[in-house]
């Protein structure tokens, strides 16, 4: 049992790796898959969230921009007129004040989501593009590489709390290969809805232990859902499970990313190991500047070996995204 730092970080990072590649287990992947990490609702975040899109609205989804689009840019977006309106008439009310959609309006205007326009001192909107149908399934992965009895017993709530939400239409727990199989008794501990899947970092392979059971509801019960997921999906679309330079200090002169099998995942020159995001932070006392001289005197990448990280994994991100668009 292999995994970078041993720690749930690593694994985590690997896991998301595993997926973008190897989604779906014992499978062909049919749809468009967007992988990111640390995604939630208040009440419950997931370790790794899988999206599976209709690659044609993911497509659609494109033509939107990179970032994603935030509930109040939402609102606007889907419910912008093919013509000319007053906002206020074209907007269903969000149940918040109107002032917050005009600033919404703004902020979609200046990202080249809808039009909008002043008359007889009256803000009108437009849209510019219908805002697409693009996600099919969401799949949440609970990473826990040491699956014994207790984490099998502390996962259990949170488990339970998933089956029942169906926020996600399908929830697994991935644990790390041991080369024996995950005992019956552990899975006494976990909601026999959930799967269970042991993944190989050494080999880059899978083995389901236990298939889930899909948890999406018959009927929608409202809009709620439907519109959490929508937000959960847009949060993975823009962030995807590379932004963990965000919390990291790549501008850090110890900072380096490193390949594990085919993840290139962070790793502390001053450390000499892979850190654990929670080390890598401003209160780590190893961390140093980048050397002035490597951001200006011939240094390969422009703006220093940080900045280069951070374009690097957005180059992997889109990358990925034309991948996945591509698919038929
Ligand atoms: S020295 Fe600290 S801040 Fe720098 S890369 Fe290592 S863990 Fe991160």
């Amino acid at each position: 049992m292999q995994y970078p730092g041993d720690s749930e970080f690593g694994f985590e990072l690997l896991t998301c790796r595993w997926a973008e590649r190897a989604w779906p287990p014992d499978g062909d992947r049919e749809s468009a898959v967007l992988v990111a990490r640390q995604l939630g609702t208040k009440r419950r975040r997931w370790d790794t969230v899988i999206v599976e899109c209709d690659p044609a609205g993911l497509a659609a989804r494109r033509e939107f921009g990179d970032r994603e689009l935030d509930s109040d840019l939402l609102h606007v977006v889907r419910n912008a007129p093919a013509d000319w309106a007053w906002y206020r008439d074209a907007l269903p009310h969000p149940g918040y004040p109107w002032r917050y959609v005009r600033q919404a309006v703004h902020r979609a205007a200046s990202r080249d989501l809808i039009e909008k326009r002043r008359r007889n001192n009256r803000i009108e909107l437009r849209r510019r593009r219908s805002y697409p149908d693009w996600v099919r399934r969401i799949v949440a992965v609970e990473n826990k590489p040491d699956l014994d009895a207790s984490a099998a017993r502390a996962l259990g709530d949170q488990l339970d709390h998933d089956v029942t939400t169906a926020l996600a239409d399908e929830v697994w727990v991935a644990t790390a290969a041991t080369g024996d199989t995950v005992s019956p008794a552990l899975l006494e501990d976990l909601p026999v809805e959930v799967g269970i899947l042991s993944l190989d970092f050494e080999s880059w392979t899978e083995e389901v232990e236990w298939y889930p059971t899909t948890v999406t509801p018959e009927e929608e019960d409202g809009t709620d859902r439907e519109e959490t997921r929508l937000i959960l999906a847009e949060r993975a679309y823009g962030r995807g499970w590379r932004s963990f330079h965000d919390t990291m200090r790549p501008d850090c002169r110890h900072f380096e990313l490193r390949r594990d099998g085919p993840a290139l995942v962070p790793w502390c020159a001053a450390k000499e190991r892979r850190q654990t995001a929670a080390e890598c932070a401003g209160s780590c006392g190893d961390w140093e500047p980048e050397p002035p001289n490597w951001r200006t005197r011939g240094w390969p990448i422009e703006g220093g070996p940080g900045k280069g990280v951070e374009r690097l994994l957005a180059d992997r991100r889109e990358w990925l995204r034309d991948r996945e668009t591509a698919r038929e």
